[in-house]
């Protein structure tokens, strides 16, 4: 009787390690990836990135860049445009399987010249929207505001959790 528990347990414990052996080398090859998008302002970019990684906690940050970020092409209501953003979001999700999603708006925009009443209701709508695609993600969104050019502070706007 023990012999043969002695048994399945070997048999258990060779099972786990083929299985464990055949996760490890995906994680280790792609790693894990979240999601930015922002504005293409040089002021901003590496601490947007550094702001991503700190919150998510992945390896690897995939960046989205346009002027004035997504939210200029969100108020314009060109559908194309629109979807082509959607589909670069697609592919860090599906690809890349990044769980999280955030999105910023700055002060002093030159791509997208409106009001921090403006920025914010945009983030607002625009979080839903990618909430409502990618349903498995997490999205945030984030007003960064100007102290200097060199100095700007992160103020969350929205959180919509994971399912
Ligand atoms: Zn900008």
């Amino acid at each position: 009787m023990k012999r043969l528990f002695g048994f399945f347990a070997l048999i258990f414990l060779i099972g786990a390690i083929v299985l464990m052996s055949e996760k490890a080398p995906a994680k280790l090859a792609h790693g894990s990836f979240a999601l930015a998008i922002s504005c293409m302002d040089g002021r901003i970019q590496e601490l947007v990135l550094k702001h991503t990684h700190e919150l998510s906690g992945a390896d690897h940050v995939d960046n989205i860049t346009r002027r004035g970020g997504i939210l200029r092409i969100f108020s314009e209501h060109n559908a194309q445009l629109e979807e082509d953003i959607l589909q670069d979001v697609a592919v860090s999700v599906q690809k890349h399987q990044s769980e999280h999603i955030y999105v910023f708006s700055h002060e002093q925009c030159a791509g997208y010249p409106e009001s921090e009443e403006i920025h914010r209701a945009g983030l607002h709508r625009i979080t839903r929207i990618l909430k409502k695609r990618f349903t498995d993600c997490a999205v945030e969104s984030f007003w960064i505001k100007r102290n200097t050019d060199e100095d700007w502070n992160f103020l969350k706007v929205d959180t919509i959790g994971q399912r």
